[in-house]
């Protein structure tokens, strides 16, 4: 008797288990947006936590047992990947804990990210690996906010001189036995950051292609010939344009074009820009998708554990970073509430962005004048591509993962969906 009850229980719980995971979700009279255009009055149906049919409401029928949610005329997203963050909700990368992983994972749902690659910074190799380890782990199993794709490795095979806000200490050249025992081991590797004129670069460069890891050239002090052999080497992509690199040098009366110009000048190479409003100013963020084209910039927040808190004094990577508001009005950046600004305690470098993603794209919106899709775009589609998962993500189209946002008119994110699930509700 008892078991047959006990029977009966597990019956109707997977049943409507089933049924859930059976019943789509529906989105109505929304404003969906593609990369091409705003769709009105749109419709969007998810199944299985994949898009299943999107288009206007006239052409889409309402299956019956669906979950609806009323959009009432705000904007339908895909779903902000973040392709390069070092932390956010108070916690980093580098602290190496599936609870850090989780608090970056909430922290930057709330700013409409559904995707991250959350990315080490230069420390001892032991560090890095426990860190990769986690985000390892955290790839593998469901967050309760953004999903993790892969891991970053930025640094430490970085110039000096262009070290930034990166720890000197732990600076150095690129050695195979010792990156291939890092590759060898963990397949979330998605993309590492080095400067390809060290001793070893291009070795990288070539190694990383050959395992389809993306190449990004960054913390650089190299002149054009540098930069054409790591583009020949498989390097593709430029970590954050103007911060880390070197411009124009003027060597013995001749000009030598360095990493902005070589970056600008190539359409085999793709780029990054820390949109925060602090990092670079409109006039800036304005030539490089002038030049570049608007396909080829992704916007990132190169965020660190402070994002999403208040002012203060921080720690990334061992040095000493505060945060505060904007003090550089004279520099074309316009004052905002909330908008703070990271630097390292000296204040002549900045120390990452404290920024969520949805700033960035408000701020191609408001600052660039860009319209909705196309700074939309660079939170989507062109990261997607970066990391060559633009067949499953990046836009709202059939077949694709049912990463989604509802933004109202000024890119505030009203709801934050990973894989159909509701993972964020302002
Ligand atoms: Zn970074």
């Amino acid at each position: 008797m008892l078991f047959c009850f006990w029977i009966g229980v597990q019956l109707n719980c997977l049943k409507e288990g089933n049924m859930h995971e059976k019943e789509p979700l529906v989105f109505k009279n929304a404003r969906i947006i593609t990369p091409m255009r705003v769709i009105d009055n749109g419709v969007l149906i998810v199944s299985d936590g994949k898009v299943s049919n999107v288009g206007s409401e006239d052409k889409i029928k309402i299956p019956e047992n669906a979950k609806v949610i009323d959009a009432a005329g705000k904007y339908l997203a895909p779903g902000f990947i973040d392709i390069h963050l070092h932390g956010g909700g108070g916690a980093d990368t580098m602290d190496a804990t599936e609870e850090a992983m989780e608090k970056i994972s909430v922290a930057h749902a709330k700013g409409g990210a559904t995707s991250i690659v959350p990315t080490t910074t230069s420390a001892p190799m032991d560090d890095i690996i426990k860190a990769v380890k986690v985000i390892e782990l955290a790839k593998k199993r469901t967050l309760p906010g953004a999903q993790v794709l892969g891991a970053h490795i930025e640094g430490p095979y970085f110039s000096m001189e262009q070290r930034g806000a990166q720890n000197p200490e732990f600076l150095k050249e690129p050695k195979p036995e010792e990156y291939l025992k890092l590759l060898d081991e963990y397949d979330c590797i998605l993309r590492v950051s080095a400067a390809p004129e060290l001793e070893g670069g291009l070795e990288l460069g070539r190694e990383l292609r050959r395992r389809e890891i993306v190449a990004s050239i960054a913390h650089t002090n190299a002149a054009y010939q540098d930069i054409l052999a790591a583009v020949e080497a498989g390097y593709t992509h430029v970590t954050h344009m103007y911060s880390g690199m070197s411009g124009l040098m003027r060597i013995n009366a001749y000009r030598i074009s360095g990493v902005i110009e070589s970056t600008l000048l190539l359409d085999e190479l793709t780029t990054e820009v820390i949109a925060d409003g602090h990092h670079l100013p409109p006039s800036l963020m304005k030539l490089i998708i002038k030049v570049k084209s608007l396909d080829k910039v992704s916007v990132i927040t190169d965020a660190i554990s402070a994002a999403g808190l208040g002012p203060g004094k921080y720690s990334i990577g061992g040095l000493n970073a505060i945060v505060e508001a904007n003090v550089a009005k004279e520099f074309e950046i316009p004052e905002e509430e909330g908008n703070y600004v990271a630097k390292l305690l000296t204040r002549d470098s900045f120390a990452g962005s404290v920024a969520t993603i949805d700033r960035c794209v408000r701020n191609m919106i408001k600052l660039v004048g860009l319209s909705i899709q196309d700074a939309v775009k660079m939170a989507t589609i062109n990261p997607a591509k970066v990391i060559g998962l633009d067949e499953k993500k990046g836009s709202l189209a059939e077949g694709k993962d049912a990463d989604i946002l509802i933004l109202d008119e000024d890119v505030n994110v009203i709801m934050t969906i990973v894989g159909g699930r509701i993972v964020y509700r302002k």
